[in-house]
């Protein structure tokens, strides 16, 4: 009988649930990691994309499942959690990669409204996920948390101020929750820097660079699943750094 390693299927039996697996990097992590063995469940708000990125895996002879929602709404992200445990019983892999940009603009003149939507996707979202998934990754015999951040968050910088304070913020929950967990249970957390990455989010930040100078998101996919074979025992940080 072949191990998972040697069928190159190193993520076999493994559930994984993505955020933000509608397109860029996030529709990437799904692919891979489904090309790894994983059977992926897929969120986002955009359903087309959903199927779109359900439909390749498929394509490739890999598994998925997809489960619309908006992050603005907390009762989706509960509710995807029971409909997890009735259907599997636990988790073994959470990539918490949804994100928003925000308007860049300076402090004074962002809206009330614009600062509260970033916090609350790639913040208290995220938290969310955390409190709602924490006893199905314990259910795993290797739970594992990703989250994408960026590198302003411990390098800030002028205009970027929401999202720099909602990757910081991030970066710190993440941090706690690894360091609760730590002792307690087999659960192990990674912050992963994607770097600058061709996708929608960086053509909004950057709408005057030339898109064909930076990596494609399955660069950053790769980076993530290789971690993930690997695998961690500490809280790890990754920056992906390859260009395109
Ligand atoms: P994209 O804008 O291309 O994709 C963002 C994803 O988040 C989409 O799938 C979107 O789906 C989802 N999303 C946004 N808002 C919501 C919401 N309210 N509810 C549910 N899903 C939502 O971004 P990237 O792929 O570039 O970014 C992925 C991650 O990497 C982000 O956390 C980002 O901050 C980080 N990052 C990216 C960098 C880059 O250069 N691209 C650099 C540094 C960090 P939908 O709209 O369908 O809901």
């Amino acid at each position: 009988m072949t191990t998972p390693q040697e069928n190159g299927k190193p993520l076999q039996n493994r559930l994984a649930l993505v955020t933000g697996a509608s397109r860029g990097i996030g529709a990437e992590t799904a692919i891979a990691l489904a090309k790894a063995g994983a059977h992926v469940i897929l969120t986002a708000r955009t359903e087309g994309g959903l199927t779109d990125v359900e439909e390749q895996i498929h394509q490739a002879g890999g598994t998925a499942s997809i489960a619309p929602l908006d992050l603005l709404n907390p009762d989706q992200i509960d509710g995807l959690a029971q409909h997890v445990a009735e259907r599997w019983g636990k988790l073994d892999i959470l990539v918490l990669n949804a994100g928003q940009l925000g308007t860049l603009s300076p402090l004074p003149h962002t809206p009330l409204k614009d600062w509260e939507r970033v916090l609350a996707v790639n913040v208290t979202a995220p938290f969310r996920f955390l409190r709602a998934f924490d006893g199905l990754l314990r259910q795993s015999d290797k739970g594992r948390v990703i989250g994408l951040s960026s590198s302003v968050a411990t390098s800030p910088r002028a205009y970027w101020g929401p999202y720099a304070a909602s990757k910081a913020a991030l970066e710190t929950l993440l941090d706690s929750y690894a360091e609760e967990v730590a002792n307690i249970s087999p659960v192990r957390v990674a912050v992963i820097n994607p770097g600058a990455t061709r996708t929608n989010m960086r053509k909004a930040a950057y709408p005057g660079e030339d898109p064909q100078t930076l990596k494609t998101a399955d660069v950053v996919a790769e980076a993530l699943v290789n971690l993930l074979v690997q695998d961690f025992d500490t809280r790890q940080r990754l920056t992906v750094t390859a260009k395109a």
